[in-house]
């Protein structure tokens, strides 16, 4: 990662802050996520008129109507992860591209897909402006999954579907770990798919509300 990006002193304090009161405060623990979380400039990965509301405790509006998650649930999500450093990961729904930055400290190489062309043009300009070079952006239907670098070890949807979508479960590895929201728009379960000994388990680990994850095996 780069260092030449600017922020001021305040900025620093407010994401220690973030970190310390809205993500270790509610539980996650692991050293690793809480260090990124705390090295990411999350102000850089949204709108610059939002900037001085970068590290409050909520989600923030970005551009083409979609938004930028809570800090809690991108550590909360990220952290059931468990991943190691040597993983490769799918997110779907790339957004900002914050969520993916975060990946890319904690995973060997980050593949992020985005439905949004203009989404995923910003996020690469930011992600590549800040020196972090193991993620990819590519435009598509995530819903599909990303086949040509399958199998992930991680697969983190940062979109609420009406069901986790078989083909993204095809595409986890042995030991892998899925992360989705699922259910109707209004309110979605967290959702934690793991395949050990080519057997699938899922687990739901409480109610989130994502944008909708719209395509072929998502919302129309
Ligand atoms: N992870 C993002 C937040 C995601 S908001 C961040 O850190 O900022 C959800 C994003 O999912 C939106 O940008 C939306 O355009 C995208 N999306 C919705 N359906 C999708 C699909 N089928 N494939 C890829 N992206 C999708």
């Amino acid at each position: 990662m780069k260092s030449d990006w600017k922020e001021t002193e305040r900025q620093a304090e407010q994401r220690r802050l973030m970190v310390e009161r809205q993500i270790r405060a509610r539980g996650v623990r692991d050293e690793r996520v809480l260090e990124a979380m705390r090295t990411i400039p999350r102000h850089l990965f949204v709108p610059p008129a939002l900037r001085p509301r970068a590290y409050e405790d909520s989600p923030l509006p970005t551009s083409e109507g979609q938004t930028i998650s809570q800090p809690y649930i991108v550590a909360w999500m990220t952290d059931l992860l468990r991943l190691k450093g040597e993983e490769v990961v799918l997110e779907v729904g790339t957004g900002s591209g914050y969520q993916a930055a975060i990946l890319t400290r904690l995973a060997a190489k980050v593949y992020t897909i985005e439905r949004i062309s203009a989404l995923a043009e910003s996020a690469r300009t930011i992600l590549s402006e800040l020196g972090l070079d193991n993620v990819e952006v590519v435009v598509g239907d995530g819903t599909r999954g990303l086949p040509e670098h399958a199998p992930y070890k991680g697969i983190i949807v940062t979109a609420g579907g009406p069901r986790v979508p078989d083909v993204l479960v095809e595409q986890l590895d042995e030991g892998g770990r899925l992360v989705m929201p699922v259910g109707p728009s209004s309110l979605q379960m967290l959702t934690v798919v793991e395949k050990r000994g080519g057997r699938i388990f899922t687990e739901q680990k409480g109610s989130c509300v994502f944008v909708p994850l719209i395509g072929q095996h998502g919302w129309e």
